[in-house]
């Protein structure tokens, strides 16, 4: 376990040198650590060293996960791909969803999300190449899809969430993600307060922090590599 520590704290320096290497604010870039297929006990431990928020893609996994963890102050994100069987649980156990690509999918937040709860923070997935995995928006729907975010109010839009192609090469990461930012500017300019970019992965977290993450969702950087 003290290899999970060490790797928590390279990445966190690793965070930090890109800030540095790129004239970015370090309290500017989130880290959220991706547990996936994480046990409880690695994340206990992590929130040990200061973590809070964590990152979950599958619903049934991370609901036991949370429950066992009950005890701590963390922060849920959900950034998987969402089905509309789900989206009740999801309403009612995270705090935070990264993957809304659908108007459906938004209004059944909207309606379970539990009203002794504050609103449900929101980031759009936008889908930047056809290569992309699965899910996301095109970027010319999403105006419209955030206009309507805006307006329901158990839903709080945050910001806009991307998963590139995985690619290696410095230039072209930075591509993709200053598309997203640009698309985030747009939407500043029409007015709507959005103020986070969830993007950067372990293989790319550095070109993203030089384009203008606020969230970097870490999960082999920290934990290793998943089975
Ligand atoms: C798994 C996952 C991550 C973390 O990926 P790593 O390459 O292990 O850092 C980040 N974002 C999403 C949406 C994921 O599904």
């Amino acid at each position: 376990m003290n290899a999970l520590l060490d790797r928590y704290d390279l990445t966190r320096a690793a965070i930090g040198a890109a800030c540095a290497e790129h004239g970015r604010e370090p309290d500017k870039v989130a880290l959220l650590a991706v547990s996936k297929q994480q046990s409880a006990a690695a994340i206990r431990l992590l929130a040990q060293a200061g973590q809070r928020d964590f990152g979950e893609n599958y619903v049934q996994e991370a609901l036991g996960k949370i429950k066992d963890l009950q005890d701590l102050t963390l922060t849920w994100h959900f950034i998987g791909q969402l089905q509309s069987n789900k989206t009740r649980a999801v309403a009612e156990a995270f705090h935070w969803v990264h993957t809304v690509d659908r108007t459906k999918t938004a209004q059944r937040l909207n309606e379970q999300r539990p009203h002794y709860a504050p609103p449900l923070q929101v980031c759009i997935q936008v889908k930047l190449a056809e290569e992309a995995p699965k899910g996301g928006v095109e970027p010319e729907q999403v105006p419209a899809l955030a206009a309507q975010i805006a307006s329901l109010p158990r839903l709080r839009l945050r910001g806009l969430m991307c998963i590139p192609p995985a690619v290696e090469d410095f230039d072209r990461q930075y591509g993709y993600f200053s598309e997203l930012a640009r698309l985030s500017a747009s939407l500043q300019q029409r007015g709507l307060s959005v103020d986070t970019l969830s993007m950067g992965m372990s293989g790319d977290f550095a070109a993203a922090i030089a384009a203008g993450s606020t969230i970097v969702r870490l999960g082999t950087a920290i934990f290793g590599a998943r089975a």
